[in-house]
């Protein structure tokens, strides 16, 4: 990676992690997950709301924590949002793919390209952590667990 597109990586991680989108308590949300990582101290609560599809019809969250956890669950709500049940799933599998560094077989498309700006955590396996809770926490989330911990 160059030294520029790492620069610009790390705006944008910052940006999302001053402004986060979607950042409220859903009021009604169908279902809420509550996500925590001892390890760095990122605590948040994924809220979904489901439509009678099992799609997810909104997503937001609230919480604290280290600019990569704010950054990965701003952009995550933002990405979740109209995505069915399986979608969802599938691009946290592909996300996890690109932190983590095993990327083959899980090629971003083109709209989810904004979430390769993570792809650096995958140098660092504890901020690994920070940057998937958030997925976890919408999956536990989907199939209606109420927390998970990273521990
Ligand atoms: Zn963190």
């Amino acid at each position: 990676m160059s030294d520029d597109l790492r620069e610009l990586y790390q705006e944008v991680i910052l940006e999302h992690g001053k402004n986060p989108r979607n950042f409220y308590a859903s009021e009604d949300a169908t279902n809420e997950a509550r996500g925590n990582n001892p390890l760095c101290g990122d605590q948040l609560v994924i809220y979904l709301k489901l439509d009678d599809d099992g799609r997810v019809a909104n997503a937001s969250f609230l919480g604290k924590g280290c600019a990569i956890s704010m950054a990965s669950a701003s952009m995550m709500t933002e990405i979740v949002k109209g995505r069915t049940r399986n979608e969802a799933e599938s691009i946290f599998e592909a996300f996890h793919g690109i932190c983590t560094g095993e990327e083959a077989g899980h090629k971003l498309s083109d709209d989810l390209e904004k979430l390769q700006v993570l792809s650096g955590v995958s140098a660092f396996p504890t901020r690994v952590k920070c940057a998937t809770l958030p997925w976890h926490t919408m999956v536990a989330a989907l199939h209606g667990k109420d927390e998970i911990s990273t521990e």
